[in-house]
């Protein structure tokens, strides 16, 4: 691939914001190391990995004051599952959406940019005021990837008013909560969160139901609450059973963010399991297992 071509900056930016901006990027993400066990969803394992290594990754590029590229790397654990299917993941807590070069944090903070303000104006900006090489062509990708809805753009901003949004995806505490150091009660981060991963087999039944009943997954969504505080359990069943997952190839667990407020009526369906997770996404997804297990639909854990 051919690399971007060196570029000057704007000299009045550098103190006040890029300097800061980049020494919290070095401090925060370089050569930092991702290893918490993944979890291989077809073996219901995490605990059973070979480790592979650690494996360099660039969190994203930035430009230095001599307007030359710098790759921030950081190290990710990479397994392989040693139950039964032998797939390969990548630590769980690594922070990047497969197939996509970049850090989870930049994909983010350019999906959120891409809503209001052109590629070229983000690239400029992001450039300028954090000194983050990304281009227009890598923005693009990130719009169809996520299929990110652009609404009408908005009057060109102050370059200065882009901080606090960069402040917020790439160094707030909602990064601390998505990739945490060490294991912290699950209750407190799901009382914290405004949001909350979806399981993928939850999310392949309710894409399946939507596409059954040609309404979409946020009505979907809608429906399978309706089921559930309607209290008839055997219809909430028939929507995930009857809705299984196609059989996924990807060694990637992907998740999907979704607001809390949609989903915490699945905390009900296991309260009394009450098993200890780091978290509400590691919660959701035992929830999720087991109740698939219970109904056969997985099969028991041996
Ligand atoms: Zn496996």
């Amino acid at each position: 691939m051919q690399g971007p071509r060196s570029k000057l900056l704007l000299k009045s930016y550098r103190k006040p914001f890029r300097d800061p901006i980049l020494k919290k990027i070095r401090n925060q993400f370089k050569n930092r190391e991702y290893k918490k066990l993944p979890y291989c969803s077809r073996c219901d394992n995490d605990e059973y990995f070979r480790f592979l290594g650690l494996r360099e990754r660039t969190f994203c590029q930035v430009i230095t004051n001599e307007g030359d590229f710098e790759k921030i790397q950081l190290k990710v654990a990479r397994y392989r599952c040693n139950k039964h299917c032998r797939k390969i993941f990548i630590a769980s807590d690594a922070p990047f959406y497969s197939n996509c070069r970049y850090g989870k944090q930049i994909v983010d903070l350019c999906r959120f940019l891409a809503k209001e303000h052109p590629v070229l104006e983000i690239e400029r900006t992001l450039a300028n005021i954090a000194g983050i090489q990304i281009d227009r062509d890598t923005i693009r990708r990130y719009i169809t990837k996520f299929k990110v809805t652009i609404g009408p753009h908005k009057n060109k901003k102050c370059y200065t008013d882009f901080i606090p949004i960069i402040e917020k995806f790439l160094f707030n505490d909602d990064t601390k909560r998505k990739f945490p150091m060490g294991r912290k009660s699950w209750t407190k981060h799901l009382y914290e969160s405004k949001s909350i991963d979806i399981p993928k087999p939850l999310f392949d039944a309710l894409r399946e139901y939507g596409k059954k009943n040609d309404i979409t997954l946020q009505e979907a969504i809608q429906e399978l609450k309706r089921v559930w505080d309607s209290g008839n359990k055997q219809e909430f069943e028939n929507i995930l059973i009857y809705n299984p997952p196609p059989d996924s190839k990807e060694h990637i667990r992907p998740r999907f963010q979704v607001d809390k407020s949609q989903f915490e009526f699945i905390e009900d369906i296991l309260k009394e399991k009450n098993r200890y997770c780091d978290n509400p996404t590691d919660f959701i997804r035992r929830a999720l297992t087991w109740y698939m297990r219970e109904k056969g639909y997985l099969p028991k854990k041996k």
